[in-house]
């Protein structure tokens, strides 16, 4: 081919080049085209269906997220964090290559104990130690100013497992106040009766009582008046708590502490169990004069009877009515009065019991309130509680005062303050009876 050939067809095989690229281009404009437009809403669409995994493990790997429910701590908690895994149960979890990032080896965490698995929350005291180990000689995780709630996963007698800050440490079990099943549980009056405090107003300067003065009581109005009725009442708490769990109301998924051992007063350091017991037996004496027949749930403090069972107790003997002796506690220690507890109309296992347990609830607040001239609190109604969910007779609970607060503390100590609530409860039965 010659130079003249060649350049005569030039033009064509320019022609064709351009031709070739024209239609790249527009191809190529056509699908950025398509893709800003019809295809986009197309993918918006299948992207959740593409990527559903990325939201769920997100989850289950987050520690606060699952914080949130109890119920479901246990399943995340340890499989999300592979540094953990191997403390709670090496041969369970084959992946210790994946572990390590902690000075100490895991293994040497537990230090020979045995943790009994735990899936609830744990209130610790004030100035305490978190430690990378069950062993003093391990590295401070944190120290504890104050007392705060911590997930637990594992129990023993020496030590306690929780989690800190997204992190498994070590407390000794002897620094835990108490169980809780739930991070939002309200400690008063106690880790099982669970009361909501927040909502109601408490900042009156009421007179905690009318202390010191004699204790002959005249008789009420309607003394006797349920004569002949059977009452059960259940000193609340017992000597030794039992940290196992039951379900929160029958059928229920919602699992709680079976029984604590309640609360302690701030400066006389009397036991609530054993509050709770010296009033209900001599409340058991006073309704037997009443002519009352008295069931009681227990009658020493070396029991394990946990609240579900203290209902059924109740429930077998099918009494008029139920009442739940405890004294109260909080963090406030201005906090004092009185106040009774019933579920809620809408309770899911007993709302028919309601309207009962809400006139015996105000009874016994109205005659608790007049014979000891305590400060009036209220009715609290909620739906937490084992003892009341499992209830299937009228059921009350009587918050007789605050163990924290000083001047209630010391007033509950005494013989004279003692009997008055001890009419004032028996009153606020009659009470209700005198309304049947
Ligand atoms: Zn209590």
């Amino acid at each position: 081919m010659n130079r003249t050939k060649l350049l005569s067809i030039m033009p064509y095989v320019l022609g064709v080049l351009i031709l070739i690229l024209v239609g790249v281009l527009i191809l190529t404009g056509l699908n950025n085209d398509s893709g800003s437009g019809e295809n986009k809403p197309t993918e918006a669409a299948s992207k959740p269906t593409d990527e559903p995994a990325a939201p769920t493990q997100t989850a289950q790997n987050d520690p606060t997220a699952g914080a949130e429910d109890p119920v479901n701590t246990d399943v995340p908690t340890a499989p999300a964090d592979p540094t953990q895994a191997p403390t709670e149960a090496p041969t369970q979890a084959p992946t210790p290559t994946t572990a390590p990032a902690t000075p100490t080896p895991i293994s040497d965490l537990t230090f020979g104990f045995k943790f009994e698995p735990k899936a609830d929350y744990v209130d610790t005291k004030d100035g305490v130690n978190l430690r990378l180990g069950a062993s003093t000689d391990t590295e401070k995780v944190a120290h504890l100013e104050t007392g705060k709630r911590l997930e637990r996963t594992g129990y023993n007698e020496e030590w306690t497992r929780v989690i800190y800050d997204g992190q498994e440490c070590y407390i000794a079990t002897r620094l835990i106040i108490r169980a809780v099943d739930s991070i939002d549980t309200v400690v008063e009056p106690e880790p099982e009766e669970g009361e909501p405090e927040a909502n109601h107003n408490n900042d009156d300067n009421t007179e905690v009582a009318n202390g010191g003065t004699s204790a002959v009581l005249d008789k009420a109005s309607y003394y006797g008046a349920g004569a002949g009725r059977t009452v059960c009442i259940d000193p609340g708490h017992q000597l030794k708590g039992n940290y196992d769990t039951e379900p929160v109301g029958p059928g229920s998924s919602e699992m709680k502490t079976k029984v604590s051992s309640g609360t302690a007063g701030n400066t006389t350091g009397i036991s609530e169990y054993q509050f709770n017991l010296d009033i209900s037996l001599a409340l058991k004496t006073e309704l037997e004069e009443r002519g009352y027949t008295v069931i009681m749930t227990r009658t020493t403090n070396e029991v394990d009877i946990s609240n579900v069972e203290r209902a059924k107790i109740a429930n077998d003997a099918n009494v008029d009515a139920f009442v739940r002796v405890h004294a109260n506690s909080s963090s406030n220690t201005d906090a004092h009065g009185i106040e009774t507890i019933c579920m809620t109309s809408s309770n899911p296992y007993n709302a028919g019991l309601y309207a009962k347990s809400r006139q015996l609830s105000e009874s016994l607040l109205t005659a608790m309130v007049e014979r000891t001239g305590a400060h009036m609190r209220y009715v609290s109604e909620v739906d937490n509680m084992t003892g009341i969910n499992w209830s299937e007779v009228p059921v009350s609970i009587v918050e007789m005062g605050y163990m924290s607060n000083e001047a209630e503390d010391k007033l509950m100590a005494t013989a004279d303050y003692r009997r008055k609530l001890v009419v004032g409860i028996a009153d606020g039965i009659d009470l209700y009876f005198s309304k049947q």
